[in-house]
């Protein structure tokens, strides 16, 4: 344990520890001799060298860590030329992308400043979204075809800490958000690899019976919201642990209360409204209001953040189309806590929730041998994006509609009927 950086910081430098060991013995399963690919915020340096002395204890070959610093991003909007923001690092998302594709894990730590770019042009934030999803996508189909183990945390950055605790002076905020990821992350338990394993039971539970249904739609109903869900043909409901195409079986996100499927791309109807704020790469998104047409937004509304939304929506043809669409009960520990966290990983984890965007290949019944030409057919999404909101609350109701027309409630007023 480095001490330095104990004393720097109000975080408890043992869940810290735990929360490292964690990544890689639950969330990772790194293997012997497997290297390791680590992005994170500069902000989360004390985390990323815990990781990196479990990483080794674990036998990893060879672990590297890509930065980021939310003064630099903000130097680039401050100073860049207006041509900037149609740039993006393609030679180092290919470089990943081979490392993935040479039996490399990934690790990314999530923390960043959700309103880091709020108050930037959203023209530009668009286009330098547009164009970094675009030179990333050889690395994200690695992860989004599920061909290698992942998985991502997060660390208390101080500007993430105060933006969910802005009463709070900033060692407290700090203190605080730890707290909260490590409660919601199983660390403070203490055996937090036992507690792992016996929630990870709880979750395939809940998507064998989801599968042995085999419901054709769900519908949610709730203030603002009449939305029928059609899922992909063949599509297998996941949660918890999943085995990757590389025969390892790894947790991808720390924390994790959801169980999700494929959507069908053409077979959403209705309307659906957000029932918490979206963080999108530095801007919020609050009260979303949407319309579905065989499967395609045609209306979108926001209170906030709706020229960035409309923005999202015109990536490609799949941004305007599901590609997940997942079940937590209102009461998970996330939600109980009580705390927005304007972070996805968090969010989506207190509450039901639909994302645009790429669907995950893994959400089919023999996933891994599927060409994309046969997703595509059975209702799989394509896109750039793949963006999470929540929809669900204590008010929202769903039915799961067999393929004969017959219903059975799933959820009543956010718990599991
Ligand atoms: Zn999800
Ligand atoms: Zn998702």
């Amino acid at each position: 344990m480095n001490i330095q950086s104990e004393i720097k910081t109000a975080v408890d430098p043992i869940k810290l520890d735990k929360l490292a060991e964690v990544a890689v013995k639950v969330g990772l399963q790194l293997k012997h001799d497997q290297d390791l690919v680590i992005t994170a915020p500069l902000a989360a340096l004390p985390l990323v060298r815990l990781v990196t002395k479990h990483a080794y204890l674990a036998g990893a070959g060879l672990v590297t860590t890509f930065y980021a610093d939310e003064e630099s991003t903000l130097a680039r909007y401050a100073h860049a030329s207006d041509s900037s923001f149609d740039r993006a690092s393609g030679w180092l998302y290919e470089g990943m992308a081979k490392a993935y594709a040479n039996g490399a894990a990934r690790l990314a730590i999530a923390g960043d400043n959700p309103m880091l770019l709020a108050s930037q042009d959203p023209a530009k934030v668009a286009r330098a979204n547009k164009a970094n999803s675009m030179a990333y996508k050889p690395a994200l189909e690695k992860i989004s075809n599920f061909d290698i183990n992942w998985n991502i945390i997060s660390y208390p950055n101080p500007s993430w800490a105060k933006v969910v605790f802005p009463d709070l002076p900033e060692d407290e905020a700090v203190f605080r958000l730890a707290e909260a990821i490590f409660a919601a992350s199983r660390v403070d338990l203490a055996d937090p690899v036992a507690a792992w394993a016996q929630h990870n039971a709880n979750l395939a539970k809940r998507s064998s019976w989801l599968n042995g249904e085999r419901f054709s739609a769900l519908q949610f109903t709730g203030p603002g919201t009449d939305l029928t869900v059609g899922l992909a043909d063949g599509h297998e409901w996941h949660g918890g642990a999943s085995t990757a195409k590389n025969g390892i079986t790894c947790n991808p996100n720390i924390p994790t209360e959801e169980v999700f499927t494929t959507p069908h791309a053409l077979k959403v109807e209705g309307h659906v409204s957000s029932t918490k704020p979206l963080s999108h790469q530095g801007t919020l998104i609050d009260n979303i209001q949407v319309r579905f047409e065989s499967g395609r937004i045609v209306e979108a509304k926001a209170s906030r953040g709706e020229e960035v939304l409309n923005r999202v929506l015109d990536t490609d043809e799949g941004a305007r189309r599901l590609g997940e669409v997942a079940l937590v009960p209102h009461s998970s520990p996330i939600s109980a806590s009580g705390i927005l966290f304007y972070n996805t990983l968090f969010d989506e984890n207190a509450s039901c929730h639909i994302a645009l965007g790429q669907c995950y290949s893994k959400c089919f019944l023999d996933g891994a041998s599927l060409s994309q030409d046969q997703i595509k057919a059975q209702g799989g999404n394509s896109s750039l994006i793949h963006i999470d909101w929540m929809i669900g609350s204590d008010k929202v109701d769903i039915d799961g509609i067999r393929p004969d027309g017959s219903k059975a409630p799933v959820m009543r007023q956010g718990e599991w009927a």
